[in-house]
């Protein structure tokens, strides 16, 4: 259901464009791989249980959270699909997420050690096993503790292990000598084990888009599902056509003709340089519309429309190409008529990158979706 709100400023989820695009990977997969859906970071700021619903529907079969929080939100809004915590748990809430049926990553032996402590008798905990293959994050990095884990699960009948993972730092770049050596330790671990477990997943979307043998039998697939591709590289390679799922919108709340010579925002650090339309849109750095996209260009009726002066908490200002009525959409990112700000645009400015741009964007920007 759309959220009640009285401000002009909205996200718009387009939930349709993330189905589309699951639908495009999975045809460069195998019909067998498994799908795993990473909605963390409320599926990166586009709402986690709308997206993980859009997901399962679309032929997603695991999720994938970066923390128990979030797992257990999704099990709050009635999400039923298995849950693998990415990230490390702490082991005094094992026996928590047990009781909820969601999977927990092993990074470490104590950990293991630690929380079988925290485990009650009746409790029956799915496990992933993370390795470190060059991530250098968390995760097994020797093969002798891998073969420690292994025998630590097989004797505690309230550890059943479904998986074991890697991930990559390297997948999205042209140069894929590292990539190679993760995946040669990846195959090496995988090899030292007695028994493999159900399911083996290391590839990320650059991974899963660029490399059939890194996907074994499932893949965490993240940006790509949004409709925003991780790099050059992977466009080159793999010329999907995904769609972006994710619009920043707002609306003209003021606009007016300011003389030649007079300034805008804090600082007083915008003049104008002739006659101006100036408006005024209700969003601000309070709205994760940070002060250093000041500059930026946003589209006004389709036309490109720069913020002039300094952003504000809640607010900023545009200098309009002409007239315009109170009350205009403003796009800040995706499409209008047939102008578009991606996603990437405003990575570029902010000299950073399309994942970081979509968490950026904060709860108090109600999302709303079609
Ligand atoms: N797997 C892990 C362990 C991750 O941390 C992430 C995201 O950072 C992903 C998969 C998904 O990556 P992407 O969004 O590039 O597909």
């Amino acid at each position: 259901a759309t959220p009640t709100f009285y401000r002009d400023t909205w996200v718009e989820v387009d939930l349709d464009h993330i189905a589309w695009n699951i639908a495009q990977i999975r045809k460069q997969l195998p019909e067998e791989t498994a799908f795993i859906a990473v909605v963390k970071a409320n599926a990166y700021g586009h709402g986690d249980v709308q997206v993980a619903a859009a997901a399962l529907e679309a032929g997603a079969s695991y999720l994938a959270v970066a923390c128990l929080d979030e797992a257990l939100a999704l099990r709050d809004k009635g999400i039923t699909a298995p849950i693998l915590v990415l990230g490390a748990t702490r082991p005094v809430d094992v026996s928590l997420a047990a009781a909820r049926g969601i999977t927990l990553t092993i990074f470490q032996k104590q950990w293991v050690n630690d929380a079988r402590m925290h485990l009650h008798d009746k409790d029956r905990l799915k496990v992933h096993v993370k390795v470190d293959t060059g991530m250098g994050r968390i995760g097994i990095r020797s093969s002798e503790e891998l073969t420690e884990i292994e025998g630590l699960i097989q004797a505690d009948d309230r550890l059943e292990w479904e998986g074991i993972y890697t991930h990559f730092s390297t997948a999205d770049e042209p140069d894929t000598a590292y990539f190679e050596r993760q995946l040669g330790l990846f195959q090496e671990m995988l090899g030292r084990l007695t028994r493999q477990p159900e399911m083996i997943h290391c590839s990320n979307s650059a991974a899963a888009l660029r490399f059939p043998k890194a996907r074994f039998n499932a893949v965490r697939v993240g940006l790509a599902m949004y409709g925003v591709t991780p790099s050059d590289a992977v466009k080159d390679e793999a010329q999907l056509p995904l769609k972006e799922a994710f619009s920043l919108r707002t609306k003209l709340i003021h606009v007016k003709k300011l003389p030649k010579g007079e300034k805008v925002g804090y600082g007083a650090t915008y003049e104008t340089e002739e006659e101006e339309w100036i408006g005024t849109l209700p969003i601000g750095y309070a709205d994760g519309w940070i002060r250093r996209l000041q500059g930026q260009e946003v589209l006004v009726d389709g036309v490109r429309a720069p913020i002039v002066g300094r952003i504000c908490m809640d607010q900023c200002m545009i200098r309009l190409p002409a007239q315009a009525a109170v009350g205009t959409t403003v796009t800040l990112i995706g499409h209008a008529d047939t102008s578009f700000i991606p996603v990437d645009e405003i990575a570029e400015k902010l000299e950073t990158i399309a994942y970081e741009v979509l968490c950026l964007i904060g709860s108090r920007v109600p999302r709303i979706y079609k």
